[in-house]
């Protein structure tokens, strides 16, 4: 059975695919195609919630395909910014996906705010939709802190100034698998990939 990845990002469908099953504990085969190999592109993102995104992007894709299609859309909380950036983590420094804009206006937005008040959280909403449009959703969260400066040189984003509350290192400063056996994404896909191993 084949399931397609709703997503844009030829990074994000590697790391997706190597955390969901081959098959069903039933035997049923699964298969996992990228959306462009349907030339298709999402539809933009207005949602106003992580699962309303999700839901947009897996229903679209899984509508124009006929097939089950995987999303998942994720942000980080920020407690003394009252839960922002949130939905527009990607752009919260005006420019989608520029992380170096990004990390500088939350560093800027939390000067002098001490360490105790910096904590926050990434949460990854994925979502597997039906061709009828049914969905379901599973959430993965790790809590964590904003750092006062960069550290680490690995990862993406936000990565350099997340400190895991659990390991006190930055996501930066662990490698690929560390952060895999942890993350946000990871704990959202475990609960999908149980879910499609009992379906
Ligand atoms: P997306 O929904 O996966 O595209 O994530 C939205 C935004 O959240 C990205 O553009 C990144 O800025 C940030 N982000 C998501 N996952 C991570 C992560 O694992 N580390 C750091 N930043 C992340």
């Amino acid at each position: 059975m084949q399931i397609v990845l709703a997503s844009e990002n030829p990074h994000k469908l590697q790391e997706i695919q190597t955390m969901l099953p081959a098959s069903s504990a039933g035997g049923t085969p699964f298969m996992y195609a990228s959306m462009r190999s349907f030339l298709l592109t999402l539809p933009p993102e207005t949602g106003t919630t992580l699962a309303e995104n999700a839901q947009l992007k897996a229903r679209y894709v899984a509508r124009k395909t006929g097939l089950w299609a995987i999303s998942d859309d994720t942000g980080l909380e920020v407690d003394f910014l009252r839960g922002a950036p949130g939905v527009y983590t990607a752009r919260y420094g005006g420019e989608h996906g520029n992380a170096e804009l990004n990390n500088q206006k939350l560093l800027r937005e939390l000067q002098s705010v001490p360490m105790e008040k910096r904590t926050a959280r990434f949460r990854t909403v994925a979502c597997l939709a039906l061709p009828d449009g049914t969905t379901h959703l599973f959430e993965g969260i790790v809590e964590g802190k904003i750092d006062t400066t960069y550290r680490g040189q690995n990862g993406f984003g936000y990565d350099p100034i997340f400190i895991v509350s659990e390991i006190e290192k930055t996501f930066a400063e662990m490698t690929a698998d560390e952060k895999n056996a942890i993350s946000h994404r990871a704990r959202a896909f475990e609960k999908l990939a149980q879910w499609l191993k009992g379906n």
